[in-house]
């Protein structure tokens, strides 16, 4: 069954004015870029995130800045009935949701070895993976239902393809994540299409955000060097992606993964 209509002009192509969006971890870094892009794009952001203060605040600043209905939603997508309770007051303040993004994540920075009890393993692949699995379970579900089609974005990265930075700064339990959400994201393109719910991911390189605050500058310089675009990308341009993908522009596009790294996975 055909749900979504192919676009038949260019008038309206790239809008998203008026989708209710979730975006978690959309309360800082990446993520705020994300909720900032679909807010000036007149979108309504729910954005789910563990910390109130900063979570409420960038509520509170999107609805000062762009107008629109945002809110925050607190949320440790790495446990599920957080997860199932969260989403249950989403749609409640919403009604549905149209575009999910599937931005919170951590990194470890500790060997495979190392790490002798494996508890930096399961707590990266517990947020990394299962906490868009919770997501895409408690809000696929309700796209189902609703029938009105979906667009989910997960935010993966270019660890997920390249191990070249391993030997310096190894984390390996981040690289299985982001791979596994790479292939999970093909899988789901496939079952939830009958739905009409499109499914991609946006694979960031190095990316301006809370990650990068205390790197030493002579690494960022040889991070910016080896880039063939010679910078670190921008939080709001990952959000430009994300609009271009949830806009009718991009109805064709599904299960697949688009870095957005400034060339780094070739060179890297
Ligand atoms: P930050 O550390 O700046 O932000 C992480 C975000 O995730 C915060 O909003 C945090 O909110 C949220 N978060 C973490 N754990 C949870 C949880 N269990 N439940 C709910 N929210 C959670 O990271 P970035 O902005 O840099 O990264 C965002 C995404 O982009 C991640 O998936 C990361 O892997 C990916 N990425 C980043 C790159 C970069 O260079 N910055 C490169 C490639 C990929 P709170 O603490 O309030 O819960």
């Amino acid at each position: 069954m055909i749900i979504t209509p192919p676009i038949t002009s260019m008038k309206n192509a790239f809008s998203v004015a008026g989708k209710n969006v979730v975006v978690t971890g959309g309360n800082r870094g990446i993520g705020l870029g994300i909720s900032r892009a679909f807010a000036e794009c007149g979108a309504n952001v729910a954005i789910l995130c563990r910390n109130e203060q900063s979570g409420a605040e960038a509520a509170r600043q999107l609805t000062e800045q762009f107008g629109g209905q945002h809110a925050f939603f607190k949320c440790d997508t790495s446990q599920r009935d957080s997860v199932r309770q969260a989403v249950e007051q989403v749609y409640k303040a919403y009604g549905h949701v149209d575009v999910l993004v599937n931005n919170a994540g951590i990194a470890g920075h500790i060997s495979f070895m190392a790490d002798t009890d494996m508890a930096v393993w399961n707590s990266i692949l517990q947020t990394n993976l299962n906490g868009p699995a919770n997501m895409i379970h408690a809000v696929g579900m309700r796209m189902k239902e609703a029938g009105r089609g979906g667009c989910i974005i997960n935010i993966s990265s270019i660890a997920g393809q390249s191990v070249a930075e391993s030997r310096e700064h190894p984390d390996p339990g981040y690289n299985a994540s982001k791979a596994a959400l790479d292939h999970f994201t093909r899988y789901l393109a496939v079952e939830l299409g009958d739905w009409g719910i499109r499914v991609n991911v946006i694979a960031p390189g190095p990316t301006h955000s809370d990650l990068d605050v205390n790197l030493p500058k002579e690494t960022i310089e040889k991070i910016e060097n080896s880039m063939p675009m010679h910078r670190f990308g921008e939080p709001l341009e990952v959000g430009a992606l994300c609009v271009f993908l949830a806009s009718p522009a991009g109805c064709q596009i599904t299960g697949v993964v688009i870095a957005h790294d400034g060339g780094m996975v070739l060179v890297g």
